[in-house]
């Protein structure tokens, strides 16, 4: 009797749960939300190299590309803040995860909190102030960008970026935003997991880290649909899954160390391995320019306005005056990283990211399932610049300028009538 009970109880809360997640404070308006995961560093073809059955479970109900562009550079920061903005890193200034602003002098670091947090590093404008505008709720459990009022803005729940903050207690506090009461639910939720990233580096893309690191955000997923399932949601929340870019196999003889080329002791190297942000001393562009560029067959640099057109990295003033980058699978160091790894104080890495983005190695995925989405499609492949405007519509509100087009939304959503 007690069990009937229950069961009683949980099925009318559930039916209230899904009743309430179809309308705004009462009104008989279907309220969409999506739920935006990052995996990072998840490859377009980790769904191959070990079972993955929920990810799997996802492409088979929605749709999902043949992998996902990045931007350049292929790393974090750049690449989340490009996802939520429809920006490239060259246009909304987080143009890599070590920046130096030069207007103020001031140094970007994704450690450096204070910085994380002042809205100065970030322009444009992410999905979330775009909902928020329009009216509606955003929550972050992490997410670049999303700890800095942004057009004096933070989503209205956040969370201080916490790298031992457990993956299942991310996954119920988004399950449990979404139980808030209509009026207080967000209708976007952003969740991050770095496991395969970190995973990535430490063995590369083949080894059997990236296998288990595979299989356990695998099931990080199957929690949230799991979660998902029991509110009776499954069918009414927009999952996207993304990743900010892919891992390429490093080695430790394919490592050039740049002091061994260049004397930069009276220049600034800002960022560095795989790319190379270089910001000379006073008359000294052209000298360190010539020197970079003659340094080691396997390092192409660039003066900032002549980087390649596809980059569209070529106007933000941060962008270094000389930007390299290393050919897939090689790595440039200082001479102090090269000495620590000799030492065996440094673990070397397996695999690294930053590379061109036309590499497939740095391709991630991306994957959508919910109302809003088409069924059981693979589309061919796009740049992440494209995602903001398929958010902002599947979230009906209007997206700000961007670097996007409305192809995408057209290949990616059900046509609405
Ligand atoms: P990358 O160096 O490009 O591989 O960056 C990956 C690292 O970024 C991971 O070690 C994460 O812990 C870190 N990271 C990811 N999101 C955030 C965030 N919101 N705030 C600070 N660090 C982050
Ligand atoms: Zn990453
Ligand atoms: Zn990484």
């Amino acid at each position: 009797m007690r069990r009937l009970v229950l069961v009683v109880l949980l099925v009318s809360a559930c039916a209230a749960a899904s009743r309430a997640f179809q309308t705004t404070g009462g009104a008989a308006q279907p309220q969409p939300t999506v739920i935006l995961l990052s995996i990072d560093g998840w490859r377009w073809d980790y769904d191959t190299r070990a079972p993955a059955p929920n990810l799997r479970s996802l492409m088979a109900r929605g749709v999902r590309a043949e992998n996902l562009i990045p931007s350049f550079p292929s790393k974090t920061f750049p690449n989340h803040y490009t996802i939520v903005t429809g920006l490239y890193p060259g246009h909304h200034g987080i143009v890599a995860n070590a920046i130096k602003d030069p207007a103020t002098g001031r140094l970007f670091a994704m450690s450096r909190t204070a910085e994380v947090r002042d809205p100065m590093w970030w322009g444009g404008e992410p999905i979330w102030v775009t909902a928020q505008r329009a009216g509606q709720s955003a929550a972050a459990m992490f997410w670049p960008g999303s700890e800095a009022p942004i057009h004096g803005m933070l989503p209205r729940y956040w969370k201080a970026y916490d790298e031992d903050y457990p993956p299942a207690d991310r996954v119920d506090q988004v399950l449990a935003w979404l139980d808030l009461p209509a009026e207080r639910r967000p209708t976007l939720v952003t969740l991050y997991f770095s496991d395969v990233d970190g995973a990535g580096h430490r063995g590369g893309p083949d080894s059997s880290d990236v296998r288990d690191a595979i299989v356990r955000v695998d099931g990080y997923v199957g929690r949230l649909l799991r979660g998902l399932e029991r509110r009776g949601l499954q069918d009414a929340v927009n999952l996207v899954v993304v990743s900010d870019h892919g891992m390429a196999n490093v080695s430790r003889d394919r490592v050039v160390v740049l002091d061994d080329y260049v004397s930069l002791d009276d220049d600034e190297v800002v960022d560095i391995n795989p790319t190379l942000g270089v910001v000379p001393s006073a008359g000294r562009e052209e000298p360190v320019f010539r020197a970079l560029a003659n340094a080691h067959p396997r390092l192409t640099v660039y003066r900032r306005a002549e980087t390649p057109l596809q980059w569209r990295y070529r106007d933000h003033p941060r962008i270094p005056p000389i930007v390299g980058v290393m050919d897939e699978g090689w790595q440039i160091v200082r001479r102090g990283t090269a000495a620590a790894v000799a030492a065996g104080r440094l673990r070397p890495p397996g695999g690294q990211h930053g590379y061109d983005p036309a590499l497939m190695s740095m391709r991630g995925i991306f994957v959508a399932a919910g109302p809003a989405f088409r069924t059981g499609a693979t589309v061919p492949a796009f740049e992440n610049v494209q995602i903001y405007n398929v958010l902002a519509q599947v979230l009906h509100v209007t997206p700000a300028a961007n670097d996007g087009g409305t192809d995408v939304a057209r290949m990616l959503l059900k046509q609405r009538d």
